[in-house]
């Protein structure tokens, strides 16, 4: 259950986990507890930035929905920790070794280590610089990049989302704003009218819909407007329109939905030596079924795997990462039980 600690060689040698979890959001909590449930020594490492955190409420989520994204976190935490899981701040930077030899993570855990309610992290008193690990977990996530018009990021996870699934409904029969980042904002605009019968496309950049797409999108209401979005206005915490170049005034809005550039860890990702993949949402490690990677011996789940998972899929990631991962422990264990002493 525990790592096997340090004696009396040094330097001191590394603490050795049977797994460390590179980042303790939904995807990797829920790995470590599977794996702390199943006896193994875990610890997680976590920058302490998931996804969500600027919004009010994680939704779409049965038994929990509507909590706040840290308090969701809190409790993962305590769950993990209550099988014996290991959890500390930090921002893992390099992953060296293989599954034959075991790997090295080395860890800058210069963040301040703090839990998210606050209080000291307790399951570690002093981060180490490096852990060793017979496998890993790479649960890190992706970052959203909002485009730069000024007031935007301000809003971003209140009135400003991306996800009509994750918070249409905080916003249902609101004057809503489509701002236009990527094709992929004809479809987004059709999919928030479901939310709104009050929707307003800003092209901003995007070239103009062809004439179909324009009729289509007029037939229930929704209004194109071409222009440069200059900036987003609010007051009183709250969002209340744009200013279009061409435009005189402001457009009164209460909501705008855009597509972000998402992106991975890639320094990370390439020191490990994974493979990505890309999609039209943004770069992304491949796994198979098992959540298995590339690199044997490194699994990973959640967003860094699938940029579009809501919670719900990331944790169900983690668990299948978990499961599969102690398997492979399990198959590990037997195969040097029999080679003789
Ligand atoms: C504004 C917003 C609102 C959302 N609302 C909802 C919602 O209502 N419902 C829903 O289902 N989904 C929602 N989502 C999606 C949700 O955030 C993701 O599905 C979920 O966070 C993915 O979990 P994850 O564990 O893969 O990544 P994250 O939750 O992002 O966790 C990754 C963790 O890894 C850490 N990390 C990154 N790099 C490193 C490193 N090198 N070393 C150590 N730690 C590292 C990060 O700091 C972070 O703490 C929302 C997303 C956004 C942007």
């Amino acid at each position: 259950m525990s790592p096997s600690m340090t004696t009396t060689s040094t330097p001191a040698a590394p603490e050795t986990y049977d797994v460390v979890v590179i980042g303790g959001g939904a995807a990797g909590l829920s790995a470590a507890l599977t794996l702390g449930r199943a006896l193994r020594s875990v610890l997680v490492i976590d920058a302490g930035h998931p996804r969500n955190a600027p919004a009010a409420g994680a939704h779409n989520l049965l038994g929990n929905e509507g909590i706040t994204p840290l308090e969701l976190i809190a409790r993962g935490q305590d769950e993990a920790r209550s099988y014996g899981a290991h959890i500390t701040t930090g921002t893992v930077t390099d992953v060296t070794g293989t599954v034959e030899d075991g790997f090295t993570v080395s860890l800058d855990a210069e963040a301040p280590r703090t839990s998210r309610r606050g209080a000291p992290t307790p399951a570690l008193a002093e981060a180490p610089a490096t852990v060793r690990a017979r496998r890993i977990v790479l649960a890190s996530g992706a970052v959203d990049t909002l485009p730069p018009i000024p007031g935007l990021l301000e809003r971003w996870g209140k009135d400003v989302i991306h996800c009509p699934y994750c918070h249409g409904y905080e916003v249902r029969g609101q004057q809503i704003g489509v701002l236009a980042t990527s094709p992929m904002w004809l479809h987004q605009a059709k999919l928030i009218r479901q939310w709104s019968d009050d929707v307003t496309v800003l092209l901003d950049s995007q070239p103009a819909p062809s004439a179909e797409d324009r009729a289509a999108l007029e037939s229930r209401g929704i209004r194109i407007v071409e222009g440069t979005v200059g900036r987003v206005l609010s007051a009183d915490d709250r969002l209340t329109g744009v200013e279009v170049a061409g435009i005189d005034g402001p457009l009164p809005l209460e909501a705008i939905l855009v597509g972000t550039q998402m992106s991975i860890d890639s320094a990370l990702v390439t020191s490990l030596g994974l493979h990505t993949e890309e999609n039209p949402m943004g770069e992304f490690v491949p796994v198979d079924m098992r959540k298995a990677t590339n690199v044997p011996g490194v699994f990973a789940a959640g967003n860094v795997t699938s940029v579009g998972s809501m919670v719900a899929a990331s944790m169900a990631d983690g668990v299948m990462a978990g499961a599969a991962l102690n398997m492979d422990l399990v198959e590990e264990d037997f195969a040097h039980a029999l080679i003789p002493a």
